[in-house]
């Protein structure tokens, strides 16, 4: 089928971008007077030497604390999505349409991103089990004690449907809840749960991978990264298989709230994130989209369901 093989398509046709620039990852020093991102924007619209440009201040959630300086991002590390053209956009008008505490330029494709209704439809062993009705779907994975289960929880704002994938028998299970009867999200087991069996281990990662590999109906991974602990090796390998295994991939910065330096090993999480990034970017053509979240304030909430609501979109047209 051919809306089978979109997602991966959609992928590749965005892997080098005709603006591909050379300068540094996102950067958190203070971010630039607007001069700046007009001189970025502008030899960007006239694709001159572009090796030197400068960082592009993102918006930032307005949960984050006053005394952190925005986060600033070059243009290269924008995610563009899908028949999105930048190359004439006034600057203000290109800052403005960058989802907050991400990467991600919003398209005309992102409508319809409420949550009005959702219903846990049922738990699958096996890629085959899942639902049939060719609905499109985005799987939530991460470490064990990510935050996974909270943030399902505030997506779909329902307490009691984000438990139910953490009932007895349902841990290791791909769990299907219908968003609007139109599309799925999709709890899969948590990884790297320290005292489970090591084979047990190795059978969640087979299935796992046999659903990225051939569930023809998801249109991405969204990876969940704590950002207020240091990088751990897992979550590399888990970014790295899925940038090699070309599968598209969000990643979703959790616990975001958690600023106490001490506490977290001395990092903020924007520094774990710039890691992060900075370790798997040899894994991936372009930098893929990430979000900044947090379930205790929603930081983030708006802009996951944005993003979603565009990947959705785009993959139902084409
Ligand atoms: P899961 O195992 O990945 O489903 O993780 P849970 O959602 O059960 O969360 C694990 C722990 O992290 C719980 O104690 C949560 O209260 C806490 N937690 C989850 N999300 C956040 C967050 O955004 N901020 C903070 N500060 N704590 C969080």
């Amino acid at each position: 089928m051919m809306l089978a093989q979109l997602p991966r398509l959609y992928l590749s046709s965005f892997a080098k971008p005709s603006f591909y620039l050379t300068s540094s990852h996102f950067n958190l020093i203070n971010p630039k007077p607007p001069v700046t991102i007009a001189r970025t924007i502008i030899s960007f619209a006239s694709k001159s030497n572009l090796a030197t440009v400068e960082p592009i201040p993102l918006p930032v959630s307005d949960s984050t604390d006053l005394d952190d300086a925005p986060v600033e991002i070059s243009l290269d590390k924008l995610f563009i999505p899908p028949e999105t053209d930048i190359s004439g956009e006034d600057p203000a008008s290109l800052t403005t349409r960058i989802l907050k505490g991400s990467n991600i330029v919003l398209s005309k494709y992102a409508r319809d991103a409420q949550v009005v209704q959702a219903d846990y439809v049922k738990s699958s062993v096996r890629t085959e089990d899942c639902p049939a009705d060719g609905l499109p779907e985005f799987a939530l994975v991460g470490r064990s004690n990510v935050g996974k289960s909270s943030l399902l929880n505030s997506l779909v704002r329902r307490k009691r449907l984000a438990l139910t994938s953490k009932k007895p028998g349902k841990t290791q299970c791909i769990n299907h809840f219908r968003i609007n009867d139109k599309w799925y999200l999709v709890d899969l087991p948590g990884y790297g749960y320290a005292s489970a069996p090591h084979e047990l281990k190795q059978d969640w990662n087979k299935f796992t991978k046999d659903y990225f590999l051939n569930r023809s109906t998801l249109v991405s991974v969204f990876l969940l990264v704590d950002a207020s602990i240091p990088v751990k090796q897992i979550d590399l390998e888990y970014a790295s298989w899925l940038g090699q295994n070309q599968v598209p991939m969000t990643m979703i910065f959790t616990k975001c709230d958690k600023r106490k330096k001490k506490k977290n090993g001395g990092k903020k999480p924007e520094e774990n994130i710039k890691e992060f990034q900075d370790l798997i970017q040899g894994f991936f053509e372009t930098t893929p989209p990430w979000i900044m979240t947090s379930s205790v304030t929603n930081q983030g909430r708006d802009e996951i369901l944005l993003h979603m609501a565009q990947l959705r979109n785009y993959w139902l047209k084409h």
